[in-house]
C-alpha cells in the first residue's frame, strides 16, 4: 500500500454524505472503514473483526446509506445490536450521517419501551430499523414489522449477542429476511459459533481484519488471581515475588488502606509507599518523583490519589481491592502499558467479586485471564535466576579484586576448595531468600493453592532445618519463613535479641493440643480467637490470618475446631509476646481476633458453661523444654533485609 492518505472520496460515497462527514470532523477514514465501505458500497456481504472503538458503525452506515433508494417503502437496512443502549447510538449514527437526506428516518426499536411509539413510527415509514433481537422477533410475529423489502443487513457485535444469548434470536431473524439481502457481521472476537453462523448465512463474505491498535488497555496482558480477605496479602508477596516488576502500582480502595498494606509489606522486607488523598500536594508529588527515578518501586494507592498517573516504568498494576466500577478499573490499568510500553494487571477476585470481573470483561470485551498461584519451584526458580545474574554481574567489577586474594588465602587457610568459600557466601548472602524448595526453606504454600504443596511423605523425609547460631535478626520477610519458629510479622523498631531462654508470654504446652502429626518434636499450644462461624469465617481463613499475620507457615498450624463464636488453633508454643499482641488485634471483617492462649482466656469457662464444647482445665505450666528452634530462631537480615525488589540488580 502507498503512504497517501485515503480520504472518504476516495473510498465513493456521495456528496451529500461527504459533507455531513466533514461537519461531523471526521477527516480521513478508519482502517476498518477504509476496507469495509468499497466491499458493502460494491455489494457485498463482509465479515468484520475489529476492536471497540474502531468505527465500526461508519464503516457500514455509509456505504449501506449511500445505497438506500429513498422512494422504496418498508425498511431497506436492519441492524440488530446486543443492546438498547447499541441501538439507539447505532440509530443516531445513521441519523447524522443521513444529514443529507431529506426525509430519511431510522428507527430504534428495543425491549423496554413501550410498543406503541415504535408502532407508530415503524408506520410512519423508514428506512433503517435498528433493534434488539428479541424486539425485532417480537415485531415480527405480530407482523407489525415487514422486512420483505430489506436489503442489507447488519450483525453489530455478534460476539455480545452470543454472549447474551441471542444467538438463536439472531439466527431465527437470518431466517425471515429475504435471501437477497446483503449481509455484514461485525465483531471483536471470531467464536466459533459465530463463524458458523457466517458460513451459513453469507454468501462469500469479505474479511476483514484490523488488528487491535494498541490503544491502553490493549497493551496491559490483564489477569486475575481468585484470592479473598487475609490471603491477600500473601498472593500479593509472592506476585512481588516472581513477576518480572519494574515498578508496581498497587490500588486499594481506602486511605487508610494505603497506608496499613504499605506497614504490611515493608514488615516484609519491601521498600514502598502510599499515595493517597490525605497526603499534601509535595508529598504527593514527592513520592510519584521517588517513583519515576527508581528510588521507588511499590506504590500502594487510592483511585484519587493515583488519577492521571503517567509514569512510564510502571509495568504492574495490582488490583488489591477490586475497584468500585469499570471506569475505575480502566483508568486503574491504564496507569500500565503507557508510553508504547507493554502493562500487567492483575486482579485480586474474592468468590463473591467474580460478577464484578465477569461486567470488567464484558465492557472492555477483553478476556482477563485466570492467574496461577507461582509454584514454590517457580519462585525458587527466580531466586536462582536472579542470584547468577547478580554474581555475574559482579565478576567484571574491579572492586572485587581485593576479595579475590582474600577468598584465596581463606581457601588455603581452611584447606578447601575457593569453591568451597564461594558457596559459604552464597549461602549467607542468601539465607534469607533460599534457592531451594524444600521443606525447610520454601516460601508458605498459598492457601488457594493446595496442589502446590509438597505431600506428607515428601516433607517427612527433608532433613531437620539446620539449627541457627547467628544473632537473632531485626526482620524477615513473612513471605518466607523457614521452619517452626516465631517470626513476628510485626514491624520491629529495634533489634530485639532473643536468647533462648528469653521469658515467654504464652505458656510452653497445653497438654490437650495434639502434636503436630509431621513434626511430633513441635510443642503446640492451644489458642483461642474471638471468631467462628457465626462471622462467617473458615479454616482457611483462620489459617490464613495466623499465616500472614504470624507469618508462620499454614504447616505449622495445627488443629483447628471452629465453633460459632470462637475457634481454637493449636500452634507452636513460644509465640513471642509482641506478636501475641499483634495477633490480638488482627481482624476478620469487622471481628477482632482477642487471640489468647486458651490457659489465660477468662471467656474460656463461659464458653465451656454454654455447653458450646466441653469444659476445660486451665493450661497448667510445664517444665518441658520449648521447641528446639523457640522463640530465637529469627532468620538473620542478610545484605538484601531491606530489599525493594526481588529483580535482578543489572535491570536498575
Ligand atoms: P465501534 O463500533 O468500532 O466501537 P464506533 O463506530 O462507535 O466504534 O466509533 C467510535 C467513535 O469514533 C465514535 O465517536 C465515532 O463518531 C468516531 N469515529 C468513527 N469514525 C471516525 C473517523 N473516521 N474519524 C473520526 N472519528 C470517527
Ligand atoms: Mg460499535
Amino acid at each position: 500500500m502507498s503512504d497517501s492518505v485515503i480520504s472518504f472520496a476516495d473510498l465513493g460515497l456521495p456528496p451529500t454524505m461527504l459533507k455531513a462527514l466533514e461537519a461531523l470532523g471526521y477527516e480521513t477514514p478508519s482502517p476498518i472503514q477504509a476496507a469495509a465501505i468499497p466491499a458493502l458500497l460494491g455489494g457485498h456481504d463482509i465479515i468484520g473483526q475489529a476492536q471497540t472503538g474502531t468505527g465500526k458503525t461508519a464503516a457500514f452506515a455509509l456505504p449501506l446509506l449511500a445505497r438506500i433508494d429513498p422512494q422504496r417503502p418498508g425498511p431497506q437496512v436492519l441492524v440488530l445490536t446486543p443492546t438498547r443502549e447499541l441501538a439507539i447510538q447505532v440509530a443516531e449514527a445513521f441519523q447524522r450521517y443521513a444529514h443529507g437526506m431529506p426525509g430519511f428516518h431510522v428507527v430504534p426499536i428495543y425491549g423496554g419501551q413501550a410498543m406503541g411509539q415504535q408502532l407508530h413510527q415503524l408506520r410512519r415509514g423508514v428506512h433503517v430499523v435498528v433493534g434488539t433481537p428479541g424486539r425485532v422477533m417480537d415485531h415480527l410475529n405480530r407482523e407489525t414489522l415487514s422486512l420483505a423489502n430489506l436489503s442489507a443487513l447488519v450483525l453489530d457485535e455478534a460476539d455480545e449477542m452470543l454472549r447474551m444469548g441471542f444467538i438463536d434470536d439472531v439466527q431465527w431473524i437470518l431466517e425471515h429476511t429475504p435471501a437477497t439481502r446483503q449481509t455484514a457481521l461485525f465483531s471483536a472476537t471470531m467464536p466459533e459459533a459465530i463463524r458458523a453462523v457466517a458460513q451459513r448465512h453469507l454468501k462469500q463474505p469479505r474479511e476483514i481484519k484490523i488488528k487491535a491498535k494498541t490503544s491502553t488497555v490493549e497493551a496491559v496482558r490483564q489477569r486475575y488471581w481468585q484470592v479473598g480477605g487475609l490471603h491477600k496479602l500473601d498472593a500479593l508477596t509472592r506476585i512481588l515475588e516472581v513477576e518480572e516488576i519494574d515498578a508496581v502500582l498497587i490500588f486499594v480502595r481506602t486511605k487508610t488502606a494505603t497506608v496499613e498494606l504499605a506497614d504490611k509489606l515493608e514488615a516484609r522486607g519491601y521498600a514502598c509507599a502510599a499515595l493517597n488523598g490525605d497526603m499534601n500536594q509535595a508529598q504527593r508529588e514527592k513520592t510519584i518523583e521517588q517513583l519515576k527515578n527508581e528510588e521507588l518501586d511499590i506504590v500502594i494507592a487510592t483511585d484519587v490519589a493515583a488519577r492521571g498517573l503517567d509514569v512510564p516504568r510502571i509495568s504492574h498494576v495490582v488490583n488489591y481491592d477490586i475497584p468500585h466500577d469499570i471506569e475505575g478499573y480502566v483508568h486503574r490499568i491504564g496507569r500500565t502499558g503507557r508510553a508504547g510500553r507493554t502493562g500487567e494487571a492483575i486482579l485480586f477476585v474474592a468468590p463473591r467479586e467474580v460478577r464484578m470481573l465477569r461486567a470488567i470483561e464484558r465492557a472492555t470485551r477483553q478476556p482477563i485471564e485466570q492467574m496461577r498461584a507461582p509454584t514454590l519451584h517457580a519462585i525458587a526458580g527466580r531466586r536462582v535466576a536472579q542470584f547468577r545474574q547478580a554474581v555475574a554481574e559482579h565478576l567484571a567489577h574491579d572492586d572485587i579484586d581485593y576479595f579475590e586474594s582474600l577468598v584465596r588465602e581463606m581457601a588455603e587457610e581452611n584447606d578447601v576448595d575457593p569453591a568451597r568459600i564461594g558457596a559459604a557466601l552464597a549461602y549467607m548472602v542468601q539465607r534469607e531468600r533460599p534457592l531451594r524448595v524444600d521443606g525447610s526453606t520454601a516460601p508458605p504454600p498459598m492457601p488457594d493453592a493446595p496442589a502446590e504443596r509438597p505431600d506428607r511423605q515428601e516433607r517427612q523425609e527433608r532433613p531437620a532445618r539446620p539449627a541457627r547460631q547467628e544473632p537473632p535478626p531485626r526482620q524477615r520477610p513473612a513471605a518466607m519463613p523457614s521452619g517452626p519458629s516465631w517470626s513476628s510479622a510485626v514491624e520491629q523498631s529495634e533489634p530485639e535479641p532473643r536468647a533462648p531462654a528469653a521469658p515467654r508470654a504464652t505458656p510452653d504446652i497445653d497438654p490437650r493440643a495434639t502434636p503436630l502429626k509431621d513434626h511430633p518434636d513441635v510443642t503446640m499450644v492451644r489458642y483461642r480467637i474471638d471468631v467462628g462461624t457465626a462471622h462467617g469465617a473458615t479454616p482457611k481463613h483462620i489459617v490464613g490470618a495466623i499465616a500472614n499475620e504470624a507469618g508462620i507457615e499454614s504447616r505449622f498450624i495445627g488443629r483447628i475446631d471452629m465453633f460459632d463464636e470462637f475457634t481454637t488453633v493449636d500452634l507452636p508454643s513460644g509465640m513471642p509476646n509482641d506478636l501475641l499482641q499483634h495477633m490480638k488485634k488482627v481482624r476478620f471483617g469487622k471481628f477482632r481476633f482477642n487471640m489468647a492462649p486458651l490457659g489465660d482466656d477468662p471467656g474460656n469457662d463461659a464458653a465451656a458453661r454454654d455447653g458450646s464444647r466441653p469444659p476445660r482445665p486451665r493450661a497448667p505450666r510445664s517444665d518441658a523444654p520449648a521447641h528446639r528452634d523457640g522463640p530465637g530462631g529469627r532468620p538473620p537480615a542478610g545484605p538484601g533485609a531491606r530489599r525493594s525488589f526481588s529483580k535482578p540488580p543489572g535491570k536498575r
